[in-house]
């Protein structure tokens, strides 16, 4: 049974679900409307994922400083990793997998505060299917794109008109809401603080990855490549239903990072405010 079945049977069976919802879901859908629809359709606990992505900044950041020397690249994008397997191999040593991924970081919060909810994440990727399924079988966490999320909305005539007061994330994190754009770990983990800008490579679509890869290979002054497979980071993804252009989807999310009162009610473990982000 593929993820949207079985997520949908749970539902049906009034399981106890957690909703693991990814940074980019501005692009989509309003605050905090999403978290009411999602507990409407029996979700149990909501988590923005934003709160994972922390927990990778800091492990990220542990690694450089751990290691000098090192270099690396960034294993977070799923896409990236399996092209980096099929068409690069040579570069595995250089993946950062100390580091979880926002999404695993999630699931392992998830696990750590509802330890009897199945955890559900929720996003714009088709590759972190893979991701769960085939690097981390044992967390046993479906996955599930936001088209899929919109045909289990309709199934269960969960609409726009939910009363959203009072709803909210039950886990947040407003530090790292721009995450799903190109370089957003590296801002928002202050990866600047410790490495040069000529350290430092970004790079998102696939078109643009080879060229930055060789120039990896030839410059070892170069010690850490912030990439994502998709043109503009997750935002741009293939599991998001919208018409909007880049430039819209990502004043969605400065938009929603702006959100000072936001601040107010979550914590923020990184320090870094969305202003500053910004
Ligand atoms: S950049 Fe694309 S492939 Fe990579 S994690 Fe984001 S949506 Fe998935």
């Amino acid at each position: 049974m593929n993820d949207l079945n079985r997520c949908i049977e749970l539902l049906e069976r009034k399981e106890k679900l957690v909703a693991l919802l990814a940074p980019s879901f501005p692009v989509m859908y309003d605050y905090p409307k999403i978290v009411a629809r999602l507990k409407a359709l029996g979700f149990t606990h909501v988590i923005e994922v934003t709160a994972g992505a922390v927990r990778t900044n800091e492990a990220v950041i542990s690694l450089l400083k751990a290691n000098p020397e090192a270099r690396f690249i960034t294993s977070p994008c799923p896409g990236f990793v399996r092209l980096v397997r099929k068409s690069y191999p040579q570069l595995l040593p250089y993946l950062a997998f100390k580091a979880d991924s926002p999404m695993i970081a999630s699931a392992k919060i998830a696990k750590e505060k509802y330890p009897d909810c199945q955890t559900v994440f929720i996003g714009p990727c088709l590759a972190k299917k893979l991701e769960s399924s085939e690097d981390y079988p044992d967390l046993n966490l479906l996955v599930l794109t936001y088209r899929e999320l919109d045909s289990v909305f309709q199934k269960f005539n969960i609409g726009d008109d939910v009363d959203a007061t009072g709803a909210a994330f039950d886990v947040a994190e407003a530090g790292t809401r721009i995450y799903p754009m190109d370089g957003g770990l590296t801002i928002t983990s202050g990866l600047r603080d410790i490495l040069k800008e000529e350290e430092i490579r970004i790079v998102s679509g696939y078109k643009n990855i080879p060229a930055v890869l060789e120039e990896f290979g030839k410059n070892p002054k170069i010690r850490f490549v912030d990439v994502l497979f998709c043109d503009g980071g997750c935002i741009n993804g293939p599991g998001m239903v919208s018409t909007l252009t880049l430039e819209e989807r990502k004043k969605k999310i400065h938009d929603f990072a702006a959100q000072v009162k936001e601040i107010k009610d979550c914590h923020s473990t990184t320090g870094i405010t969305p202003e500053k982000a910004l």
